[in-house]
């Protein structure tokens, strides 16, 4: 079953039982973008305890919000009963809702554009906020009162970039003012939600133009990144981000932003973001070797091999190449990397080591700071080719440990 049948089958049923049921929200804007959507949210007036008494399989989701999964083949399609917000506090999420019409169930979303329903079985647009035109003008306007809506959620503002730029749209001058104007307040969402929103626009290729908008409308320096920056530093920042390779991720991407920054200092921040220890540690990584690659023609294959062989090896080329492409350098340190790299067959970047902990102890040796180093210079050996088999590697152990 496609997802356009399971949602369809969501509302035919609502439907046959007196209840208003519409595709609302994003899905509309995409079908209408000529998009495929990735997800198709139904908004119904049934109350969430009828939705479940009507599908076979529910799960309730949002309670407080009227929100419930209802499984339909592999599907699982969000079905939300009309309603509006109340009571937010201190700008983020609401306290409490009550269930309403669909017209006011329009009022509580962010954006005229993604304000519309769709009626599936009918095949018609229902359009409460004009945000049809919006979408033929590209224009992201908030719905109502800008001011208002800001103040309300914060993260508003974040969403406004993101559309803006995902979608190559201009942001309308009185939702764009209301932005400036809260901007400082971004400060007060969690990391947590501000990093999902950062990563939505940082693993986009309109990355550069997302840091552009944050930047122009005051928010990129309330964003927990340290980049209060003068406007020169912001260019070439963005000049970095839009050489990178339009599938670069969050962590390639924050690399980019951060280039000019110390590494440590970029993990503080990354840290701040919530960033997991494994991407705090890739982006800290990706800074400190960067600059390490301009000297790969005089690599020994020792090292070369042991950056070669790091997960984020290929992003590590490509956040070379696009700060060299950004300060206008020569890229034959880049291209001499990836030369480099081809040229190593594949079980020769990481092999298995010759020798072994238990080769130093039938050597007679006790375990302890010495084994280590010894077993890091033989497997250095290794990879620079000294050897290539257990017999010859145990010669040059033996040299190595009769050598203390
Ligand atoms: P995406 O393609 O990123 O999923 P979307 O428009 O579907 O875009 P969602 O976050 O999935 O965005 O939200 C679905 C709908 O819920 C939105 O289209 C909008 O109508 C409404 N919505 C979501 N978040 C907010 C918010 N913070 N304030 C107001 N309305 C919101
Ligand atoms: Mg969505």
């Amino acid at each position: 079953m496609s997802l356009e049948d399971a949602a369809l089958a969501v509302v035919r049923r609502l439907r046959e039982h007196g209840h208003e049921a519409l595709w609302a929200g994003g899905c509309v804007r995409d079908m209408l973008l000529g998009v495929e959507p990735a997800d198709i949210d139904v908004a119904t007036d049934a109350p969430p305890d009828t939705i479940v008494e009507l599908f076979r399989r529910t799960r309730k989701v949002g309670v407080q919000f009227g929100v419930v999964l209802v499984g339909q083949g592999r599907h699982w399609i969000e079905t939300a009963t009309f309603r509006t917000d109340l009571d937010y506090r201190d700008g983020r999420r609401p306290e409490q809702v009550v269930f309403t019409t669909a017209e006011e169930d329009t009022k509580r979303r962010d954006f005229t554009i993604n304000g519309l329903f769709y009626d599936p079985l009918e095949r018609k647009v229902i359009d409460y906020v004009n945000g049809q035109a919006d979408l033929d003008a590209k224009i992201i306007r908030a719905i109502g009162n800008p001011e208002e809506r800001f103040a309300e959620d914060h993260l508003r503002m974040l969403r406004a970039v993101r559309f803006a730029c995902r979608l190559g749209f201009t942001i309308d001058a009185a939702t764009a003012e209301a932005i400036t104007r809260h901007a400082d307040r971004i400060q007060r969402i969690s990391a947590e939600r501000v990093r999902e929103e950062l990563e939505k626009m940082l693993a986009h290729p309109s990355r550069a133009e997302a840091v552009n908008w944050l930047a122009r409308l005051g928010l990129l320096v309330y964003l927990p990144l340290g980049c209060t920056w003068p406007d020169g530093r912001l260019a070439r920042a963005c000049q970095i981000l839009t050489a990178l390779p339009k599938d670069a991720d969050l962590i390639l991407a924050l690399a980019a932003l951060l280039a000019d920054t110390p590494a440590t200092q970029a993990a503080r921040m990354a840290r701040n973001l919530r960033c997991s220890n494994q991407q705090t540690g890739d982006l800290s990584w990706l800074l400190t070797r960067c600059s390490q690659l301009d000297q790969v023609a005089d690599m020994r294959p020792a090292t070369f091999k042991k950056l070669a062989v790091h997960p984020r090896f290929s992003d590590l080329l490509a956040l070379h190449q696009a700060v060299g492409t950004a300060d206008g350098r020569p890229l034959e340190a880049n291209r001499a990397a990836r030369r480099r790299l081809a040229g190593i067959p594949q079980d020769q970047l990481a092999p298995p080591p010759l020798v072994t902990g238990e080769d130093l102890i039938a050597l007679g040796l006790q375990p302890g700071p010495d084994f280590s180093r010894i077993l890091d210079a033989m497997y250095d050996a290794q990879l620079d080719g000294e050897f290539a088999d257990r017999p010859t590697a145990l010669i040059h152990l033996r040299e190595e440990v009769g050598g203390q």
